[in-house]
């Protein structure tokens, strides 16, 4: 390479070297830099170069004059240092200054800044004087601080900032070559639990672990971000259609299912994932991808968790009014905008009422009377339900006691309270029923605790021993939609349980469906063996009481009875039924007509 400001220039022909006194004062003045400088002809051919070429390059002082500098410059970065040549001639009292790699004797190639000066008019160098210094250290510090500041340091993943990125170049290139992206956003289901029980350090080997298996199953061109705490999110480029982001969804929740092993503890968790898709139909930014992500993620805990969702925009409506449903009922449980309902459970034979279900509504200002399965799983997944389930009981024993007082022999003997599964994970629980036992003065043996036969199997041997605990309280056990979950036979035995309650799906209709029958005649059978109480919810017409009370079912609940009543129709109801009591009658309730 030759560098000449313009052709024909004037110039003395004198040798660096040649030029005594000169050249000795320039080396004095060199000898002891800490940078390397060279100097070199205006072909690029090095002519003479400090002694510290040897401490900083590793070369032997002298044996790169008469190389060409090209010989040691980093391929990648031969054309900065040829701009830089160039400018610096065009330019000769500017000084450019540049970045380049230079190669190491021992073959490693080091990073340098340059500053680069022509002297092509000076007869004495009659080149160009380069001033080098090994700035490696340095950059490979900033290159670490570049990645501390782009990826996560528990997981190595990309953080939210490189993933927002690398979401809006994808978007960029899209826009070219038309091909859906896909972002899948994942939690883990229970990571809050894991984290509080062994540790943050186990919490975070855990999350590192989840991690490498994401790492697993991706492609090199897909990216893979912790966006923070237990959020890990993938970027999925070059799909074919939105089934390949379904599949890869799919793929990423098996993964999570399976067991991890850390510190030689096997745990077990569940991902729920929200995919959100950019088809390039419509502009988009990451925000938006990420923030569809999000919502979609979203929907599928509130669809049960340990399922993936593609996100839909009406999923946007949903998710406001859930969180809005949210901050309501937050306040409703602090200002106990609660009423309970009642409804009797009856005795088949005789058509006398045993007991009542206490069953919960919320009195809103703003939404009226509204029924649990409007917002009992709102307050399962908020843990709403704590606080709400112990004033459910509180309130239940309080007025059962009261009614007792009040009618006596005619008072309802028991009271049957709904306790959800994510009460039964709380450690406190039994302490907390204790204390509400203790305080209203009810008899723990006349009060029930319903719970779903789904709740109870979901982690039966977790259940049995909170419900051995829970027996120690004196209370009775109801199984609760009894049927509609898989119960095993071993673990029904073990339970410590009182009551069946056959769900309302296998009662109604029954007299028509021999299927239905012969489902009710043995669960009615297997309480008898097992010494249990049955209960047939949801009554509702005299061919099902008949039938019913055929099968020798114990007791039964339902509209054919009552509806649940407010307290004060339950009054009504009992002063009806001690009025029935005195005139020599059995029951308020019309008999069957048979
Ligand atoms: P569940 O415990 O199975 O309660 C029976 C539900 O069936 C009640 O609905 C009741 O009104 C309804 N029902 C009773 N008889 C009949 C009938 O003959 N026909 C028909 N079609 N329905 C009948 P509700 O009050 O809306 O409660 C729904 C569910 O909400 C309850 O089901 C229970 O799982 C839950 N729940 C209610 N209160 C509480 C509570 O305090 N805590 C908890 N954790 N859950 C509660
Ligand atoms: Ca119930
Ligand atoms: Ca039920």
């Amino acid at each position: 390479m030759t560098f000449r400001r313009h052709a024909g220039m004037a110039r003395s022909r004198a040798s660096f070297r040649g030029s005594a006194g000169h050249a000795e004062a320039f080396q004095a003045l060199v000898q002891n830099s800490s940078d390397v400088i060279t100097v070199c002809d205006a072909g690029g051919r090095i002519r003479f170069q400090t002694p510290s070429v040897t401490r900083v390059f590793g070369y032997t002082e002298g044996v790169l004059v008469g190389t060409d500098l090209s010989l040691l410059v980093h391929p990648d970065d031969l054309r900065p240092v040829q701009k830089a040549l160039l400018r610096a001639a065009a330019e000769p009292d500017a000084t450019d200054r540049l970045e380049c790699r230079v190669r190491h004797a021992d073959g490693s190639w080091r990073y340098t800044e340059t500053a680069v000066s022509a002297r092509l008019d000076d007869p004495l160098v009659d080149g160009f004087i380069l001033n080098t210094r090994d700035v490696t250290e340095r950059k490979l510090l900033e290159e670490e601080l570049a990645h501390q500041a782009f990826h996560d340091s528990l997981t190595g993943l990309a953080n939210r900032a490189l993933f927002r990125d690398r979401i809006e170049h994808a978007l960029h290139r899209q826009r070219r070559q038309r091909r859906p992206l896909a972002v899948l956003l994942f939690d883990l289901d229970a990571f809050k639990n894991v984290n509080d029980s062994l540790g943050h350090g186990f919490g975070d080997r855990l999350l590192a672990a989840v991690a490498d298996r994401v790492r697993g199953l991706l492609r090199p061109a897909d990216t893979a971000s912790r966006l923070g705490g237990d959020e890990f999110a993938v970027l999925l480029e070059d799909l074919v259609g939105p089934a390949d982001a379904t599949y890869v969804a799919d793929r990423v929740l098996r993964a999570m299912r399976a067991p991890f092993v850390v510190d030689g503890k096997e745990v077990v968790t569940n991902a729920s994932l929200g995919i959100a898709i950019a088809d390039g139909e419509t502009v988009v930014t990451a925000d938006d991808i990420l923030r569809n992500a999000d919502v979609a993620m979203y929907t599928a805990k509130g669809r049960g968790r340990g399922r993936a969702e593609l996100f839909k925009p009406s999923m946007h409506r949903a998710m406001l009014d859930r969180i809005d449903l949210e901050g309501d009922l937050r306040r409703a449980v602090a200002r106990q905008e609660f009423v309970l309902h009642y409804q009797p459970t009856v005795a088949l034979a005789t058509g006398r009422i045993s007991g009542m279900e206490a069953l919960v509504r919320w009195n809103s200002p703003e939404r009226g009377l509204v029924p649990p399965v409007m917002f009992i799983g709102v307050a399962e997944d908020t843990g709403l339900i704590g606080p709400l389930g112990e004033w459910v009981l509180e309130e239940a024993c309080r007025q059962t006691v009261q009614w007792k007082h009040q009618f006596g022999q005619d008072a309802p003997e028991t009271i049957s309270v709904n306790v959800s599964a994510r009460q039964l994970q709380d450690d406190g629980l039994v302490a907390a029923f204790a204390r509400i036992l203790a305080e209203t003065g009810a008899n723990p043996g006349n009060v029930i605790l319903e719970i779903t036969e789904t709740a109870v199997m979901s982690d039966a041997e977790a259940m049995a021993a909170r419900l051995h605990e829970l027996k120690t309280l004196g209370v009775r056990l109801a199984i609760d939609d009894f049927g509609t979950g898989y119960s095993s036979m071993s673990y029904l035995c073990s339970f410590p349980i009182d009551i069946l309650k056959i769900d309302r799906s296998f009662v109604s209709g029954v007299p028509n469906e021999p299927q239905k029958v012969g489902i009710v005649r043995t669960i009615v059978e297997l309480g008898h063996i097992l010494h249990l109480e049955t209960v047939a919810e949801g009554i509702e017409l005299d061919e099902e009481l008949e039938q019913l009370r055929a099968l020798d079912c114990d007791l039964g609940q339902g509209f054919r009875f009552a509806r649940p009543l407010a307290a004060a129709d339950v009054e009504t109801l009992l002063v009806d039924q001690a009025a029935a009591r005195r005139r020599g009658e059995l029951t308020v309730f019309a008999p069957a007509a048979s």
